[in-house]
């Protein structure tokens, strides 16, 4: 089967996201940073859009939204606990609905932000987890806390482990700087690093990769593990103090 999921590059280093329908030829959009490169995509394979699925209120997840609409008057969804930051909402959820006929769980995921939600697709193994859990990190905390976060990922990490992870940001590269510190699995973390430089010179986006193979490198997904506390300085402490003290490290490297 083809895939039917297009990764458009906005601004300096975001992501959004097309779900294609060849069959009517429509398309769902998740987040929408800048209008131009995903009216680009859209026009390249004659497309229209049939919804707008936001993550969360970030300017740089929402800010091409009212081109869009100009052009495209799809119905957008969002959470409606942040209805009020978030752009006008034609369908406002809660986490735990069940939304576009089924085809999407909408999962909390709060912790970059208190109203941040991740979208997961089962018949696309997808997630599309913008700030929350990212490729081989987690995104920054403004709003909630670690426990936020750490509940959020323990979510996601009970997903099928083919899931495929697509996050809002390219910081992959930062983010394996990162996890090296803190005892990935040797030959996943050569191997992941391989296939960024191959992505960096072919100019293909990072995102996309597999629950399965993020477990073997991202810290956030192994707190749990006695060599990642001990390489936090941590031994003998809980996961949560693990993921905290990782997290808080991250902010200041
Ligand atoms: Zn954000």
């Amino acid at each position: 089967m083809p895939d039917t999921i297009r990764i458009i590059h906005c601004l300096k280093d975001n992501y959004a996201f097309l779900i294609v329908n060849p069959d009517t030829g429509t398309a769902i959009l998740i987040d929408a940073p800048e209008a131009a490169p995903i009216l680009d995509a859209l026009k390249r394979e004659s497309l229209t859009l049939s919804a707008i699925l936001l993550t969360h209120h970030h300017w740089d997840h929402v800010d091409g939204l009212e081109a869009l609409r100009k052009a495209y008057p799809a119905p957008v969804y969002g959470n409606k606990a942040d209805a009020a930051r978030l752009p006008a909402l034609d369908h406002a959820f809660a986490p735990g609905d069940t939304i576009l006929d089924g085809a999407c769980h909408v999962m909390d995921a709060p912790g970059h932000t208190i109203g941040h939600v991740a979208f997961h697709f089962p018949a696309l193994d997808a997630l599309f987890s913008a700030d929350s859990l990212m490729t081989h990190g987690c995104g920054r905390l403004f709003e909630g806390s670690p426990q936020d976060m750490a509940a959020t990922i323990a979510r996601f990490d009970a997903l099928p482990p083919e899931t495929r992870i697509f996050s809002g940001h390219d910081y992959a590269q930062a983010n394996l700087d990162f996890a090296a510190r803190f005892a990935p699995d040797p030959e996943a973390l050569k191997a992941r690093q391989e296939e960024l430089d191959r992505l960096a010179a072919s100019g293909e986006p990072t995102t996309g990769t597999t629950l399965a193979s993020e477990r073997l490198v991202n810290p956030y997904l192994r707190t749990h593990l006695p060599q990642v506390a001990e390489a936090a300085g941590l031994p003998d402490a809980s996961p949560l103090a693990v993921f905290t003290e990782i997290r808080r490290r991250k902010d200041n490297a």
